[in-house]
């Protein structure tokens, strides 16, 4: 039997970033990558297609960790654009700037007035802190009033978590929802503001090979990824997993990184405590389309958000605005994200039928213009819900699993709401609580990398 002392599961960025550190530390540690693709990379892969290159929807770097940031532009060399994000929302037939809560210039003019007002209101309880406790609903309500919760909070949210908002919980929000001043929100009611708000106001993007660029860039720095290697079981006890077309392997550690509900499934002999809190873990789908269109620049736009139930969709992007070279020369490529619940069945004609119906009527397709090719690209596990069960689910399963000297990490290991960098960040994390050591950021040499992109 194969023996390793750090067995990973799963070649995506927090598998790849755990191996290449402990790899580079002076401890000798033996590691093995398993990963069940044919590619590393995981939702960060993209793949090629009739000449486009496409990617799990966007996928674009926000990088706020001078380490994380660092290691990632080492990695690209200077091989990316720096770009300001350019997001829109559309609807009652107008584009509004991202995001609506500070951006209602355009909308009719009731429509205006009721956010405005909506949000005044808001403002008599004086500023005071909102209780954690509070629902995502009550907490949009309180923080952002019944029009911008009308016309964009609820139905955006609803259609993307298709859960009631009241079930949800407030921790996922933090960053990922700006909140803007009054005087931000009378401004953008009056005018088109072009103030950047929220963590994503500019983001890098890979010049060639799209997402896929960086997990290769990595991978390339690290040994023994097994590509192919599908784990079906795993013994905790007997330290063994169990893998597709190899057989087993035994592990002093183990590094999970697929989503942790199929990891529990696949774990033998859980306890019941541990299984109940497992069936607490919920999800929803992404089902992302991919369309190659036979005309240049389509659109100015880098992605654009649709809150209202006409469309079947809750956000569609254009990759060429992220990088020309992702698509042949004249064409545009670009992506439409469907949300789904996990179990029912999608209907890919009849959601197709939809989008294609959704852009014409919004004028992104014109009627003459022609389909050089598609792509479904689905993500089974895509966001994590978090709901009122999540968090206690959560401690009981992570703590069974370190008295099993079990790590589970990045988005889905870890079962959060995160992304890229965050995902190399926790894969070196935990290296560090392998190795029993505070940090093990490596020596790069990328200080200028960012000035020469920007030339
Ligand atoms: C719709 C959407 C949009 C996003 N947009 C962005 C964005 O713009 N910017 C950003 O920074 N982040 C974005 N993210 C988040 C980003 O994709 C993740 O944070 C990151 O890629 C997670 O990396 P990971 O290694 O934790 O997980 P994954 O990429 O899921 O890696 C897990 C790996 O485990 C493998 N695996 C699964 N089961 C097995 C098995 N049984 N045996 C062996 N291997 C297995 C999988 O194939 C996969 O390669 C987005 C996510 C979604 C869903």
């Amino acid at each position: 039997m194969l023996k390793t002392d750090v067995l990973i599961i799963g070649g995506g960025l927090a598998g790849l970033s755990c191996a290449y550190h402990l790899q580079r530390s002076h401890q000798k540690v033996s590691t093995l990558v398993l990963e069940k693709e044919k590619r590393v990379g995981g939702l960060a892969g993209s793949l090629q297609h009739d000449g486009f290159t496409f990617d799990h929807t966007g996928h674009l770097l926000h990088l706020h960790d001078p380490y994380g940031k660092k290691l990632i532009l080492d990695l690209l060399k200077d091989n990316f654009y720096l770009r300001n994000r350019n997001s829109w929302i559309y609807s009652h037939g107008a584009y509004t700037r991202y995001p609506f809560q500070a951006n209602t210039y355009g909308l009719p003019p009731r429509v205006v007035e009721a956010c405005v007002v909506g949000f005044l209101k808001t403002l008599r309880n004086g500023g005071q802190a909102l209780p954690s406790s509070l629902s995502f609903k009550s907490w949009a309500l309180s923080t952002f009033g019944e029009g911008i919760c009308k016309h964009f909070m609820f139905p955006y949210n609803e259609k993307l978590w298709r859960v009631p908002l009241n079930s949800m919980t407030t921790e996922w929000q933090g960053r990922f929802v700006p909140k803007p001043k009054p005087e931000e929100v009378l401004y953008g009611a009056l005018t088109d503001q072009k103030k950047f708000f929220g963590y994503n106001a500019t983001f890098r993007y890979p010049k060639r090979g799209g997402s896929q660029s960086l997990p290769d860039a990595l991978a390339r720095r690290v040994k023994n990824i097994h590509l192919g290697a599908q784990v079906t079981a795993i013994d905790l006890n007997q330290r063994v997993a169990e893998i597709d077309g190899i057989g087993e392997v035994g592990f002093e550690t183990l590094v999970n990184t697929m989503p942790l509900v199929h990891f529990l499934d696949k774990t033998k002999g859980l306890p019941q405590v541990v299984r109940s809190a497992r069936a607490d873990l919920r999800y929803t789908s992404v089902y992302c389309l991919n369309l190659g269109i036979a005309r240049s620049s389509i659109s100015d736009k880098h992605w654009i958000y649709f809150p209202e139930k006409q469309f079947n969709f809750y956000r569609a992007g254009f990759s060429t605005n992220f990088s020309p070279h992702i698509a042949p020369r004249g064409a545009t490529a670009m992506y439409i994200e469907v949300s789904g619940i996990p179990g029912q069945k999608f209907e890919f004609d009849r959601e197709e039928s939809r989008v294609l119906e959704g852009l014409r009527s919004c004028g992104i397709l014109k009627s003459k213009d022609r389909l050089l090719t598609k792509l479904w690209m689905p993500i089974p596990c895509a966001y994590v819900i978090y709901d009122r069960e999540r968090a206690r689910a959560a401690r009981t399963i992570f703590s069974y699993l370190k008295d099993h000297r079990a790590e589970s990490i990045g988005r889905y290991g870890a079962w959060k709401y995160s992304f890229m960098e965050e995902a190399i960040l926790d894969g070196k994390r935990c290296a560090e609580r392998i190795l029993g050591v505070s940090d093990v950021s490596l020596k790069l040499s990328s200080s200028n990398i960012e000035l020469q992109a920007l030339k």
